[in-house]
C-alpha cells in the first residue's frame, strides 16, 4: 500500500478506489458535477426544399442549427456560425428559446447561406438545386475566448479546412467528433484527411464511406476509415440506421421506423447533435455512452424528418425523446 493514505482504510477500500480512480482515467468519465457544454461549428442556412409531399422557402437550415437544436435538448450548447442581414429575427429567437449560446454566431452585412433541394419519390435520393454562399463564402470561424475550454466539439458540415480552424483554437477538448458531407470527399480530400487524424469520433454516411475507402462494404470499410485516425468511427445508413466501430467491437442501431417522412433535410446533423448532447451528459466509458447516445440520435432525427427544416424538431421535449427511446428499446429486445 502506497504512503500516504490512511491506515484506517481496509485493503479492499482502498483497492476499490484506486481501480475506481484507474478506471475513470482510462475511460475519461464525466467528473461529477462538471458542465459538459457542447460547441458546435456548421453552417447556418436558409433552406428552400421540394418534396414529394410540398415545398418551403428559406426555412432554417444548416448543419449547425440542426445539431445544436437537437443538442440542446440533453446539454448547454454553443454555435458557431454566420449569418447575414436578411436572417430573420424569428430564427434567432428559436435558438434562443432552445437556450443556445450565440455569442458565437457572427452577423455580417450580405445575405446568409442559401440552400435549395429537391427529394425525390422514395424521399432517399436528394438533388441539389443551388447553393449560394453569401456571407458563408468568407467565413473564419474564430472562436470568442471563452468558447476555447469547451470540452465537447462537433464539427458539423463545413470545408475541412474550417473545422481544423476551430479545432487550432482549441485548448484540449475532452472529445472531438466530426461530421462532413460527399462534396468534401470531392473538393477537399487532402484537409479532410488532415483532420481526421485528429478526431475521436468521425461521423459519415454509408455512401461517404464507400467513396473514401474504395469499399462498397460498410463492415469491411471500416477498418481503412480508423486508419485514417479515429478511434470511433459511425457510419449513418439512413432509415436502416447507423453503426458504431470502436475498440470495443461493432454497435448497431435502427433508425426508428416511422410511417411518414415529411423531409428528412438535416436528418444526419440531428444525429450527430442528439449524440453530443448525449454524450456530454452521460457518464462511464466512452463505448457504453456512445451506444446509448447513437439510440438517442437515431430517436431525435426521427422527430426532424416529421416535419419540414426544423420544425418539429425545435418543438420536442425530453419526455416525448424518452417515450420514443423505450419504444425503440421495446422493437430490439430479443
Ligand atoms: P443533411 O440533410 O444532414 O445532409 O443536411 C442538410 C443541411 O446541410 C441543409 O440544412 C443545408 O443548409 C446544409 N448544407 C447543404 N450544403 C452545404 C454545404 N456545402 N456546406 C454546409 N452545409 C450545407
Amino acid at each position: 500500500m502506497s504512503a500516504g493514505l490512511p491506515a484506517a482504510l481496509g485493503f479492499s477500500t482502498v483497492a476499490a478506489a484506486v481501480s475506481r480512480l484507474a478506471a475513470e482515467a482510462r475511460n475519461d468519465s464525466t467528473v461529477p458535477g462538471e458542465k459538459m457544454t457542447v460547441l458546435i461549428v456548421g453552417s447556418t442556412a436558409l433552406d428552400s426544399i421540394r418534396t414529394p409531399g410540398g415545398e418551403r422557402d428559406r426555412l432554417l437550415g444548416g448543419s449547425a442549427s440542426y445539431a445544436a437544436v437537437a443538442a440542446s435538448y440533453f446539454a448547454p450548447v454553443r454555435m458557431v456560425g454566420v449569418v447575414g442581414d436578411d436572417f430573420p429575427s424569428r430564427y434567432l429567437a428559436l435558438y434562443r428559446r432552445r437556450g443556445i449560446d450565440l455569442t458565437g454566431l457572427q452577423r455580417q452585412r450580405g445575405t446568409t447561406f442559401h440552400w435549395a433541394g429537391e427529394y425525390e419519390a422514395n424521399m432517399n435520393r436528394r438533388r441539389t438545386l443551388r447553393t449560394e454562399l453569401g456571407v458563408f463564402e468568407h467565413f473564419r470561424p474564430d472562436l470568442p475566448s471563452d468558447y476555447r475550454h469547451t470540452p465537447m466539439v462537433l464539427l458539423g458540415n463545413i470545408a475541412p479546412a474550417l473545422q481544423q480552424h476551430v479545432l487550432d483554437q482549441m485548448e484540449r477538448p475532452r472529445w472531438v467528433a466530426a461530421d462532413t458531407m460527399d462534396l468534401w470527399l470531392q473538393t477537399a480530400r487532402q484537409d479532410l484527411l488532415r483532420l481526421l487524424r485528429r478526431v475521436d469520433l468521425f461521423i459519415l454516411n454509408d455512401s461517404e464511406a464507400a467513396e473514401l475507402t474504395g469499399e462498397l462494404n460498410v463492415v469491411a470499410g471500416l477498418p481503412r476509415l480508423h486508419a485514417l485516425g479515429p478511434r470511433f468511427v459511425i457510419v449513418k445508413k439512413g432509415e436502416h440506421g447507423a453503426i458504431l466501430s470502436g475498440p470495443g467491437g461493432l454497435f448497431v442501431t435502427p433508425a426508428y421506423p416511422l410511417r411518414r417522412v415529411v423531409d428528412p433535410t438535416g436528418a444526419g446533423d440531428t444525429f450527430a447533435g442528439a449524440l453530443m448532447g448525449f454524450l456530454a451528459v452521460s457518464r462511464g466509458d466512452w463505448e457504453t455512452r456512445l451506444r446509448r447516445a447513437m439510440v438517442y440520435g437515431a430517436v431525435v432525427a426521427s422527430f426532424c424528418c416529421e416535419g419540414f427544416g426544423l420544425t418539429r424538431l425545435s418543438r420536442l421535449d425530453r419526455k416525448a425523446i424518452e417515450a420514443r427511446v423505450a419504444q425503440l428499446k421495446r422493437m430490439t429486445r430479443f
